[in-house]
């Protein structure tokens, strides 16, 4: 602690402040615990149980000791961006703190739906309006962090959770042990995510900024089109440098099965300039995900165009999709 810590703390973008009670009371007495969810290098997430209302939660249990080090302040922060995030309907619910010798304990709404992952496999693509729905959605939750100046770093379909599975639910992003508050003092570098999912200026150390979650909003639509992911290689090395020289291969048979809107719009997310790259507002409004599935309207009155061309017009989407190579 003290006011040395929270200024180093506070320029690495970092958040000190909690609101939430840290219970030291055992969480045993309370909670009743029924399984494993997820598995981390420093994190453990269990399904529990509350004994006095029988309502299920999340239990994420960070490790306070990492490699030797003291990370309780981890914990703190990862637990203040979630209290930053409370009135993001996209963002997983913080319901209560714990601590014990060992771990920061984050009790969280359950997303009973499991992984947006799973339905970044081959044989179990879902339905373009459900993929455009569920990044959509996705877009709404970043829209709402970034305007907070809150990047999350760590988007990829292991960290898109549903409320539902089948049908698919809402989406709730978890995962925050890696986001940081922008705008702060000095710039932001350093932070390594997954690096099949993270944005080429995050691999060369370039500063950080909100459209690095835009990059990684690029990768996950990708893969709940085609159900590959766009950049992985062979080893760490290749996909390194299948996402620096952004070697992407849009000609895939997988492709087919949507419209050609779904490759206009990942082609805009997975470009190499930070700059370049839409945010999440404009992501929200272009025509791949502003149309609407005909199927949701049940009202009277007629439906829109279902390709509105004087919205697109004069805007950034306008322009026809460029191949760099
Ligand atoms: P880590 O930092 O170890 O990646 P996460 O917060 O991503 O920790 O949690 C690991 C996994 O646990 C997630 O990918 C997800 O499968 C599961 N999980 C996390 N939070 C929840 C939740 N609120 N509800 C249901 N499952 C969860
Ligand atoms: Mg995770």
């Amino acid at each position: 602690g003290g006011v040395a810590a929270g200024a180093a703390a506070a320029a690495a973008g970092l958040l000190v402040d909690v609101q939430t009670p840290i219970t030291t009371e055992p969480i045993e007495a309370v909670y009743e615990f029924t399984g494993e969810l997820g598995r981390g290098k420093f994190a453990v997430v269990r399904r529990c149980v509350e004994k006095a209302t029988g309502k299920v939660f999340a239990a994420k249990f960070l490790k306070k000791r990492r490699r030797g080090r003291d990370c309780r302040a981890d914990g703190l922060h990862e637990m203040a961006v979630l209290e930053m995030a409370r009135d993001n309907p996209r963002v997983v619910n913080l319901h209560a703190a714990y601590e014990t010798d060992h771990d920061i304990i984050l009790v969280l709404e359950f997303a009973a739906g499991g992984e947006i992952f799973d339905h970044c496999v081959c044989d179990e693509l879902l339905p373009e309006a459900q993929i455009t729905r569920l990044i959509r959605q996705t877009l709404e939750g970043v829209q709402h962090l970034h305007h907070s100046n809150l990047v999350h770093l760590d988007l990829k379909p292991q960290n898109i959770l549903l409320t539902h599975q089948s049908p698919p639910g809402d989406i709730k992003i978890v995962d925050f042990g890696l986001s940081r508050r922008l705008g702060t003092a000095g710039e932001l570098r350093e932070i390594l995510g997954t690096p099949e999912y993270v944005a080429p200026e995050i691999l060369n150390y370039e500063p950080i900024s909100t459209a690095s979650d835009l990059w990684s909003v690029g990768v996950i639509s990708y893969m709940l089109v085609t159900g590959e992911s766009p950049f992985v290689g062979e080893d760490k090395q290749e996909t390194y440098l299948n996402v620096s020289q952004v070697n992407v291969d849009y000609s895939r048979e997988a492709f087919a099965r949507v419209s050609e809107l779904a490759v206009d719009f990942v082609r805009k997310l997975l470009v190499k300039a930070p700059e370049d790259r839409p945010s999440a507002a404009e992501c929200i409004s272009h025509p791949w995900l502003s149309q609407q599935p005909a199927q949701h309207f049940s009202s009277p009155e007629p439906a829109p165009a279902r390709f509105p061309r004087e919205r697109c017009s004069g805007s950034k989407w306008a322009a026809p999709p460029e191949d760099p190579e």
